[in-house]
């Protein structure tokens, strides 16, 4: 995952043009993700999608003709979808288009204008106070064109149609947290969720932040009720504890799910309730979409210093963060497909345990008394309105054994699966 950040880095990526589609291809080789184009001009819900912006080269130049700003070296120093511009103004004018942090003066800020009409240059406050008065020749040679927003998509079928979606944003540029890290672990997910045999069907959008996520559900809106939930993959690379930002339900299976693995991993986390702000969770849980979409990060939207500047770079998140995060949407996937609700079949008084076997089959003696105390609790709570998670929590055993149990008593016919 952090040999693909490393690749993926200096790649000048925005919501439209050759970075997202280079960074989509270079996924390719990881996964057969399929690769969308959507013409400018579509109208997607309230939203048109916007010409195509591509960038190849922009700098300041001094009245010595020295560069001082390079777009060459690091993809934040141009503004996102600034419009071609080649004059020589002073630094007075030059001012209204420069922009830095004050507060973090080492840092170059990530700026973009996708809406407004705009040009400008992003550099540390310390770059910026450098700069003497004069005459400055500027250069940004990009074009917004008709072209098209690109995304990519891959569904994992499962024996069921339901499905779940795992989306993440591919429009920003050499920022490694928010949000290479979240791409990373999504594709190297999907790879490995590729060979397994599947209850559900899981959907993977890597799309470019709002206009990326309504162009899929503008266009895929048939779709939508077999989705059951869905998580936003992002932040997944720094060191912070856990957040899961619930869904706009807030009790729906998968935010069940989530805060039930990371309670069980004991990881330190917090939960935090939905709000109509952060990434697309806003768009998939608008009120026409309704879709449960919770958010699993690390740190949270918008909350750490470098969030947004060059420190948000691959100093910043490590292997070790993202395997955890890895990990751990390995787990939710792992308890969606073997959470079941069931209902015990010899409901009158306990059915007897040793004419059919079940102390022979308990296993070692060191888990004995976990596994009859697991074999008790099912039974009891196999009401047919408790799911495994439920008798997980209530008897303070690992799921793990709970699914063990269930698989058991369903085999010896003291239980079956909820309707
Ligand atoms: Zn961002």
């Amino acid at each position: 995952m952090y040999a693909l950040a490393e690749r993926l880095y200096p790649i000048c990526r925005s919501i439209t043009g050759e970075g997202v589609r280079e960074t989509l291809r270079i996924l390719q080789e990881y996964a057969p993700i399929s690769i969308h184009e959507v013409p400018t001009g579509t109208q997607v819900f309230d939203w048109e999608v916007p010409k195509e912006w591509n960038i190849s080269q922009a700098w300041i130049k001094n009245s010595a003709g020295e560069k001082v700003v390079d777009f060459m070296d690091h993809s934040l120093h141009v503004l996102s979808y600034s419009i071609p511009i080649h004059k020589i103004l002073p630094l007075s004018q030059l001012r209204d288009h420069l922009y830095s942090l004050p507060d973090q003066p080492d840092l170059i800020p990530y700026r973009t204008s996708y809406y407004q009409s705009n040009w400008g240059f992003c550099l540390s406050h310390r770059q910026l106070e450098a700069l003497e008065d004069g005459d400055y020749e500027v250069c940004i040679s990009s074009s917004l064109e008709a072209g098209s927003l690109t995304y990519a998509e891959y569904l994992l079928p499962g024996r069921s149609k339901d499905e779940f979606i795992f989306s993440t944003h591919v429009c920003h540029p050499s920022l490694a947290n928010d949000n290479l890290s979240g791409v990373v672990m999504l594709i190297h997910l999907l790879r490995k969720l590729q060979h397994q045999d599947l209850r559900y069907s899981y959907r993977f959008l890597f799309v470019p932040g709002t206009i990326g996520s309504i162009c899929w559900l503008a266009q895929n809106a048939d779709k939508l009720a077999t989705i059951k939930g869905g998580l936003i993959a992002s932040l997944l690379g720094d060191g912070g504890k856990f957040h899961y930002k619930l869904s706009r339900h807030e009790d729906s299976i998968i935010d069940k799910v989530a805060q039930f693995v990371l309670t069980e991993m004991e990881v330190d986390h917090e939960v935090i309730p939905f709000s109509p702000y952060g990434y697309d969770e806003r768009q998939y849980g608008s009120p026409g979409i309704n879709l449960a979409v919770g958010s699993l990060t690390r740190s949270t939207f918008g909350s750490f210093p470098q969030y947004h500047t060059s420190a948000d770079n691959l100093d910043f998140i490590q292997p070790r963060h993202l395997a955890q995060s890895y990990q751990l949407y390995s787990a939710v996937v792992d308890l969606l497909e073997l959470n079941r609700t069931y209902v015990n079949l010899s409901p009158m008084g306990e059915p007897q345990l040793g004419r059919r076997g079940l102390y022979d089959a308990i296993g070692g003696a060191s888990d004995q008394k976990a596994m009859q105390m697991a074999i008790l609790w099912v039974l009891n709570m196999s009401d047919g309105t408790h799911d495994a998670i439920d008798v997980a929590h209530k008897s303070n055993l690992p799921s793990s054994l709970i699914v063990k149990v269930c698989a058991l008593l369903l085999d010896k016919g003291l239980l079956r699966e909820s309707d």
